[in-house]
């Protein structure tokens, strides 16, 4: 079991791996080796104290530089959902299980709210992860919202195993096809069903059958991530020490509130380290 598993690779959760490590606590870092997209998308950063005017993509690159010379290597997966135990949190991702005695929410601003009737129908029909339920759609009809080119092959992982795909791709120029994949022209609004989601609606109002829905986004919203977890409006509730509602469960970065900048992040990844070493040896 680590000490401490930190979710979200941008800087909020690199602080916090930096510092948890200068702590020498047992780290597991969840985050894309490619670092933050929304820091790499910045054109020109002009408020980081002590490195001047740069670009995004620089100040990205030198976050995964010191990730590097500090031995830390993110595990390049989405976690999808976190529960409380006894012993502390088991983290489920791409359907492998991890244990750790405190976490680290550094998930980044949650852009996407979610369709009407997604939250509902989790685990009743919507899922958020491709190799986990994949598989309970073997020659069903599905629908696929792709949040991002990083999941294409989860969207083609699934269209190997559904009879049909409808795939929803929010972004331009998606590589998937497939003979089975259909991709409409309108994107989806709502999940309807009964006891299960069996259709998702349209913006153009079509409703399309379906047997399950995947949702393959960067980010998981924050109270589905982790059950019993307490908000502020959308962002998640935390003290100055960056504590939340949950026994050691901490929060940083841009998922806490405005406002939305990079040394925000840092200076909570930071503060949020040094609470989760406290509480670490309190438990002892
Ligand atoms: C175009 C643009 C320009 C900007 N310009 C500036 C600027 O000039 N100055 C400034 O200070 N700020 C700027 N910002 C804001 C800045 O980028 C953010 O405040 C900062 O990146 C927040 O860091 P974070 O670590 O909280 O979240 P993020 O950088 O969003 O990182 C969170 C990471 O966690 C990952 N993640 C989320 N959920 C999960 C999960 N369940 N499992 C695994 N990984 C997960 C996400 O994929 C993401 O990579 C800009 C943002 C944009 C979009």
């Amino acid at each position: 079991m680590f000490d401490a598993a930190v979710i979200g690779g941008g800087p909020a959760g690199l602080s916090a791996a930096v510092n948890l490590k200068l702590l020498a606590k047992s780290v597991l870092w969840f985050g894309s080796p490619h670092g933050s997209d929304k820091v790499e998308k910045s054109e020109k950063i002009a408020n980081y104290p002590g490195l001047g005017l740069l670009s995004g993509a620089e100040l990205n690159r030198r976050f995964r530089e010191h990730a590097a010379a500090m031995a830390l290597e993110p595990v390049d997966r989405m976690v999808t959902l976190i529960a409380q135990t006894d012993e502390g949190f088991q983290l489920l991702a791409d359907n492998e299980l991890y244990e750790a005695k405190s976490i680290l929410l550094a998930t980044g601003a949650v852009t996407a709210k979610g369709f009407e009737g997604e939250a509902e129908y989790l685990g009743r029909g919507v899922s958020y992860c491709a190799t986990c339920d994949g598989f309970l759609y073997r020659g069903k009809t599905i629908a696929v919202h792709l949040g991002a080119a990083r999941f294409e092959h989860e969207a083609a992982y699934l269209a190997g195993l559904a009879a049909k795909v409808y795939l929803f791709a929010g972004y331009r120029d998606c590589a998937v096809r497939g003979e089975n994949i259909e991709m409409p022209d309108s994107p989806i609004v709502k999940v309807s069903g009964g006891l299960k989601a069996n259709a998702v609606v349209l913006r153009d109002g079509r409703e399309i059958p379906v047997d399950g829905l995947f949702c393959l986004r960067n980010a998981v919203a924050p109270a589905s991530l982790v059950p019993g977890l307490a908000l502020d409006g959308v962002h998640i509730a935390v003290d100055r020490e960056m504590k939340t509602n949950l026994a050691g469960c901490y929060a940083a970065g841009d998922c806490t509130g405005r406002p939305y900048q990079i040394a925000k992040a840092v200076g909570e990844g930071n503060i949020a380290a040094h609470a989760m070493a406290a509480y670490l040896a309190e438990r002892k």
